[in-house]
């Protein structure tokens, strides 16, 4: 049985105190130990910001990669070996604006993969500037007379382009973080689960009693995640509603076929237990 002591790892996380990143971090860890996830079946990826130094602070194979180049990572980690979670981290600058090209196509593709999105609606590492998720109107050091464009919806995105399970859930209620994580990692297929995560330093505006004074849960209201449309439209609420609520909760649960169990060259086994090398000379002379 996995411990917490197996996961915890000797490495202080760099983030302001009262970061909604710590919350995060506890969740997934806690999770990790009811799941009986083992560190050496499972490995976290990142790409820039401050939610990407995670890896660093869980007892796990890790890769902190470069900036939006996170979902590449995860998927090259789930091809070469499909026996391993998977686990990727972004945050709303990192996986919606400077990532958003590989969102689409990942989630058209359906990898057996579990992206936690980090979403505090600023870029925090860089001290301020307005993200694809900052409301419209909201002054930031990028946007001095207010954020001219639409916010990026991820969850309509992540449903349209054909991921399998679609989620939003709090950094300040751990349990129902817990659940939809647990839920996330237990899917078979490519989950987001975008989470809202209070930057107290550079972002005033969007603080946890700002949320808790408008989230409200899905599963509450009797809301079933089975109706694609129903699913797009309820994820259009809190824009629509001009933030008076916030739904949170599984949106959208499908199942489909997965990308790499329909890949031919995987058939008989993993990438990884291939014992022969590669024949790099021979491969390279196919291509000239
Ligand atoms: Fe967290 Fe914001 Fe500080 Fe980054 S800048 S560690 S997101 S509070």
């Amino acid at each position: 049985m996995v411990e917490m002591s197996d996961i915890n790892i000797n490495e202080k996380p760099q983030w302001c105190p009262g970061c909604g990143n710590f919350g995060i971090l506890m969740a997934l860890k806690n999770v990790m130990v009811e799941m009986n996830l083992e560190p050496k079946n499972t490995v976290i990826v990142s790409g820039i910001g401050c939610n990407s130094k995670l890896p660093h602070y869980v007892n796990t194979y890790g890769y902190e990669g470069l900036h939006g180049r996170t979902l590449p990572l995860a998927s090259a980690v789930k091809i070469a070996n499909r026996k391993l979670n998977v686990i990727a981290m972004s945050g709303d600058g990192d996986g919606y604006g400077e990532g958003v090209q590989h969102f689409v196509h990942i989630c058209r593709r359906n990898y057996n993969i579990t992206y936690l999105v980090h979403n505090n609606q600023i870029y925090g590492l860089t001290t301020g500037q307005a993200s694809p998720t900052t409301e419209r109107g909201q002054k930031t050091k990028s946007t001095p007379f207010g954020v001219l464009e639409s916010q990026f919806n991820p969850l309509a995105n992540a449903i349209i382009h054909g991921a399998t399970y679609v989620a939003r859930t709090f950094a300040g209620d751990m349990k129902h973080m817990k659940e939809i994580i647990k839920g996330a990692i237990e899917h078979k297929g490519f989950s987001l689960v975008d989470i809202l995560q209070p930057c107290v330093t550079f972002n005033k505006h969007n603080t946890y009693q700002w949320f808790q004074e408008r989230v409200y849960k899905l599963e509450d209201n009797d809301y079933k995640p089975d109706d694609y449309f129903k699913a797009i439209e309820k994820s259009y609420e809190d824009i629509i509603s001009d933030y008076k609520k916030i739904p949170i909760g599984l949106f959208y649960k499908a199942e489909k076929q997965i990308y790499e169990n329909e890949l031919p060259q995987l058939k008989e086994k993993e990438l990884v237990e291939y014992s022969e090398p590669v024949d790099i000379k021979g491969l390279i002379k196919e291509f000239l």
